[in-house]
């Protein structure tokens, strides 16, 4: 990384006192972990720092220690603003105000646009956490337990439990060197990755009903109705998504989700070989070359024909 980004970033913490720090709409777990990794490192040194995410925290999230400062909307103004594990402002929610430029940007999606004053991104880190782990030090910040816990989940959650094909021997080195700090890695992993609501799994039945199969890419939609029929509260897939990437006869694997705006969220995975980060990008979305995501006007319908018909052309492009 440039040196001169890195020093840029101390400054910007060094001279402001009061933070935002925000991150995007339907926060994972290196949404949250960021936010929090960063956010109360910052708070060690005294800053007065605003945690802020449009959508609040997911329960399978909550265990993580500050969890409870996240706030859905800022109060009072800032020195600077940080965006983290977020490609494009669109994704942030609409509390940012449109005509200023955010400060600072740590990111690693490979769609980044580069929207803040500084930008540090690393499209090879397997979560924004690695990043932030990375550089905590040139920035001037401590790695305590709880800071520790935050940053491992982003690696936990982003990369599926170390299972993506970004996972590297650095990125276990990492996972191994916040152990050392005290966290528990079993735990930690059970809570944002495996537990889940009795809902969640009726919610997953619903989707599976549906599940369909054509030329190697498979897919499943999940309804509004599906979602009130079995009760279940969000308004993603409870990833759903990670269980149709496990079948092995799919290079693609999409999910549909209804959303009440007339919109279709949707999430692409995909098996080494294939990028469906610039499809998405396509679609008004990002991501990464093995998951990718966005968030499309029209109904289930119409997003659902132009998607499959888009995904299929690249699949018969890389096969
Ligand atoms: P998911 O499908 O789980 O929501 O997201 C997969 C990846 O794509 C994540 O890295 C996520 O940040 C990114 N992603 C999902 N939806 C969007 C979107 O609407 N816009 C952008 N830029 N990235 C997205
Ligand atoms: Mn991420």
């Amino acid at each position: 990384m440039d040196k001169s980004l890195l020093n840029s970033a101390r400054q910007a913490f060094h001279q402001a006192h009061k933070i935002l720090i925000t991150s995007h709409q339907r926060p994972d777990g290196d949404a949250i972990g960021s936010i929090l990794g960063l956010g109360l490192a910052l708070q060690n040194t005294g800053k007065d720092v605003q945690m802020v995410m449009a959508d609040g925290v997911p329960s399978s999230l909550r265990h993580l220690t500050g969890s409870d400062q996240i706030k859905k909307n800022p109060e009072g103004d800032f020195d600077i603003t940080v965006v983290l594990d977020a490609s494009d402002l669109g994704r942030i929610g609409d509390f940012l105000d449109r005509g200023k430029i955010p400060d600072l940007n740590i990111d690693h999606h490979i769609t980044n646009l580069n929207f803040a004053k500084i930008n540090i991104i690393d499209p090879s880190a397997a979560a924004t956490t690695e990043i932030l782990w990375d550089y905590m030090h040139d920035f001037g910040l401590s790695v305590t337990q709880p800071i520790a816990e935050a940053l491992l989940t982003g690696l936990i959650t982003d990369t599926i439990g170390f299972r993506t094909s970004n996972v590297t021997s650095r990125t276990l080195r990492i996972a191994a060197d916040l152990v050392d700090v005290g966290c528990d890695l079993s735990y930690l992993y059970q809570e944002a990755l495996l537990n889940r609501p009795f809902n969640a799994a009726r919610y997953w039945g619903a989707g599976l009903t549906s599940l369909k199969m054509e030329n190697r890419l498979v897919w499943a939609e999940l309804t509004l109705e599906s979602r009130k029929s079995v009760g279940y509260p969000g308004r993603d897939d409870a990833d759903l998504i990670n269980v149709l990437s496990t079948i092995k006869d799919a290079d693609i694997s999409l999910i549909f989700i209804e959303q009440k705006n007339r919109t279709v969220k949707v999430s692409w995975r995909a098996q080494p070989g294939f990028d469906v980060s610039e499809i998405a990008a396509y679609f008004g979305g990002g991501g990464h070359k093995a998951a990718a995501g966005a968030e499309i006007p029209g109904n289930l319908e119409t997003v659902e024909a132009e998607v499959l018909k888009a995904t299929q052309k690249l699949i018969s492009k890389c096969t």
